[in-house]
């Protein structure tokens, strides 16, 4: 594996209503950049927050000196969203991602930084731990066991965002035309080589988790859609199965009627339910076709790229030699 340089960092922060964590926030973000000795910026988004953190960004970017770049959504988009929003305006060749309630601790960067200089293109995280309520963790870990099944992608942690991404990963994330997106499934799609590393968790110092019981059942679903049109086959797999043992079934009533007579079959009403069952057989077949096509659509909809280059090297003899890095 080769080692990669790297010249600038951007850490990306998005920020809703942390007014109280912002201040040491960047005080130690700060410290924990400088600390790698490269150049660095602290990419904050403001993601319309309603108390006084868009106006505490803005003056952080002011002052003179500042690595801090301050941008400012117009409303409340949600944490992905903002990460995003961030993302395209980085300038840095290793992105990382931090919480801004200092869950995440920044002192850990430099190690995520060192990390991904020897070569890894995304550099995740698992919590040790974690501090977070028992019904948070549940969540979390049936979210975990969720993407393993579908992707058979081991990684021990999806819902830390501290974590490190090397710039082309994040100019193919840029490409993604879908609306809900999970960014470390979304970065993994793209990434060579992962990497996961121990961090320390802490509790959540101000303010309260800004994911409501709703909220985590949406984050749920963005992720799942995200990761895989895979239920929609289920539906047609499982609706196949269940029509064909409809059919079956209602065949054998209709045997039986023959064999042993209306009074078997209750006069008349075994072969209502014949006739239902292959019904509601053809209804399912209906519904997993539905679901093919729909999958279909969302692939062509959300238009992620084919391919990404990483990197092409033409021919060095002649005067139009070139090496391109995207
Ligand atoms: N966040 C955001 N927009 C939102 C919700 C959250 O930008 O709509 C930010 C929030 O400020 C924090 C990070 O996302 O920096 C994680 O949020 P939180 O700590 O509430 O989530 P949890 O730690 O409970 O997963
Ligand atoms: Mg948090």
């Amino acid at each position: 594996m080769t080692e990669m340089l790297i010249q600038k960092i951007s850490v990306v922060i998005p920020v809703f209503n942390e007014q109280e964590s912002l201040p040491e926030l960047l005080r130690r973000t700060d410290a924990a950049c400088q600390r790698c000795e490269l150049d660095y910026e602290i990419v904050l988004v403001d993601d319309g927050s309603q108390d006084d953190s868009g106006e505490m960004i803005a003056a952080a970017a002011n002052q003179p000196g500042s690595h801090v770049v301050a941008i400012l959504l117009n409303r409340n988009y949600g944490q992905h969203s903002a990460i995003m929003a961030g993302f395209s305006h980085v300038s840095g060749d290793l992105i990382v991602t931090l919480d801004a309630d200092l869950q995440n601790p920044p002192e850990e960067i430099p190690q995520l930084v060192a990390a991904a200089q020897q070569g890894y293109d995304v550099v995740g995280t698992v919590r040790q731990n974690r501090q977070d309520s028992w019904f948070r963790r549940r969540a979390s870990r049936t979210i975990n066991l969720l993407i393993q099944r579908v992707t058979g992608k081991a990684m021990g942690d999806y819902g830390c965002m501290l974590r490190a991404y090397r710039r082309h990963i994040i100019d193919a994330m840029l490409n993604c035309h879908e609306r809900s997106t999970f960014i470390p499934v979304l970065a993994n799609t793209f990434a060579r080589r992962t990497i996961e590393l121990p961090v320390t968790h802490a509790e959540r110092e101000f303010g309260e988790s800004k994911y409501s019981f709703m909220r985590l059942i949406n984050l749920m679903y963005d992720l799942i859609t995200c990761l895989t049109t895979t239920p929609l086959r289920m539906l047609s797999v499982l609706g196949s199965l269940i029509a064909l043992t409809g059919f079956a079934f209602s065949i054998t009533l209709i045997l039986l009627r023959l064999f042993f007579g209306s009074a078997w079959a209750g006069d008349g009403i075994f072969m209502l339910f014949a006739v239902l069952f292959i019904f509601i057989g053809a209804q399912f077949i209906g519904m997993g076709l539905l679901g093919e096509y729909i999958g279909r659509i969302y692939n062509d909809v959300r238009a992620r790229p084919r391919y990404f280059i990483q990197r092409v090297i033409y021919p060095q003899s002649g005067a139009s030699a070139q090496d391109s890095e995207s």
